[in-house]
C-alpha cells in the first residue's frame, strides 16, 4: 500500500498522521503549536519514525499563506498575527528535512479536499467547506479544483450588514472589526455575551443572531459560487440548534429566487483537516 503523510497546521495545534488511499489513518499525533522551530521539529520527528516509507506529504496550514509556486515565498505562512510565525517557511522546512514531494494548501482547502474524497462532498465538483471556531475559514472546490486565485479565499473577512442598534458589539477582528469572522467566531460570541458559546442555552438570543450573520455570509457565497452543498464545521457549529436556524434564514434571504443548497455537517469530523492533508499528498507528484 502507498502511504502518505498529512500535516494539519492550525494556529493552536498541529495534527500529523499517515494513511493510505482508503482514507483510514495508520498513525496520528497532535501537539500544540508553540514556536515554529519546535513545532516543525516535532512534526518531522513523527514522520521520521514511521515504519512505512512515505510517498509524499501534504500540508494544510493556517494562514495567510503564499500558494503561488512562482513566488520566492511559496509555502510560507506570511502575514499571520500569530506571534513568532510571521514569514515562516513551512513547506521548505519539510521538503529539506524529508527530501519528499510536499503539497501545500490552506487548512480549509485541505479539509474540503478530504470531504470531497471521503466525506460529505463525495461526487460533487462545486462546494464550500467552512469552519467556524476561533476564526471563520472557508475552502472551496469549484469545477473539481480547489479555489486559489491571487492569494486564496479568506471568506471569514467579508462584510455583512451589521445593525449597531440591534447588536452594538463592535466585532473582534484585529484587521476589520465587524467583518463576518469578527461577528461570529467563538471569541466574538464570548466577548459579546460575556460567556463561552457552549454555556449559552439553545433558547438564548445569541443563536438567532449567530445564524443571521452566518446566513448572510452563506447567501453571498451561494450567489457567487453556486455551491452544490455547504459543509459547516468547527467548534461553534457543534451547537446543533444552529443548523435549522441557518437553513431557515438562508431560505428567507434568498426568498425563492434560486435553489438552496444542502447545508450539512462534515462527515470526517475532527480528522477532516489531516485527512485532507493526506488527500493533498496523494495528489502530489501523480
Ligand atoms: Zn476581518
Amino acid at each position: 500500500m502507498t502511504v502518505y503523510g498529512g500535516m494539519e497546521c492550525g494556529g493552536t495545534k498541529f495534527v500529523c498522521a499517515t494513511g493510505g488511499e482508503d482514507g483510514k489513518l495508520l498513525a496520528r499525533t497532535e501537539f500544540p503549536a508553540t514556536t515554529p522551530a519546535e513545532t516543525i521539529a516535532r512534526a518531522l520527528e513523527f514522520f521520521g519514525t514511521q515504519p512505512h516509507p512515505l510517498h509524499s506529504i501534504g500540508i494544510g496550514s493556517f494562514g495567510p499563506v503564499d500558494l503561488d509556486p512562482a513566488s520566492p515565498k511559496f509555502g510560507y505562512i506570511t502575514s499571520t498575527p500569530k506571534s513568532g510565525w510571521h514569514d515562516t517557511d513551512l513547506l521548505g522546512a519539510v521538503r529539506r528535512a524529508t527530501s519528499l514531494p510536499v503539497a501545500f494548501d490552506t487548512d480549509v482547502n485541505a479539509a474540503a479536499l478530504g470531504e470531497a474524497r471521503w466525506g460529505a462532498a463525495r461526487g460533487l465538483d462545486t462546494f464550500l467547506y467552512l469552519t467556524i471556531g476561533t476564526g471563520l475559514g472557508g475552502g472551496a472546490m469549484v469545477n473539481g479544483r480547489l479555489l486559489h486565485g491571487l492569494v486564496h479565499p479568506e471568506m471569514g473577512h467579508i462584510r455583512v450588514p451589521h445593525d449597531l442598534g440591534a447588536d452594538p458589539f463592535p466585532g473582534g477582528c484585529p484587521f476589520h472589526g465587524d467583518c463576518l469572522e469578527g461577528l461570529v467566531s467563538g471569541p466574538a460570541l464570548e466577548a459579546r455575551w460575556g460567556q463561552r458559546g457552549e454555556t449559552l442555552p439553545p433558547e438564548h438570543p445569541a443563536w438567532d443572531l449567530e445564524a443571521h450573520y452566518i446566513a448572510l455570509g452563506l447567501v453571498t457565497w451561494i450567489c457567487t459560487l453556486s455551491p452544490q452543498r455547504i459543509i459547516l464545521g468547527g467548534g461553534v457549529m457543534r451547537q446543533a440548534n444552529l443548523f435549522p436556524r441557518i437553513r431557515a434564514q438562508v431560505l428567507a434571504l434568498l426568498n425563492g429566487y434560486i435553489q438552496v443548497p444542502e447545508i450539512v455537517s462534515p462527515v470526517l469530523g475532527g480528522d477532516a483537516g489531516v485527512l485532507g492533508a493526506i488527500a493533498l499528498a496523494a495528489e502530489c507528484g501523480v
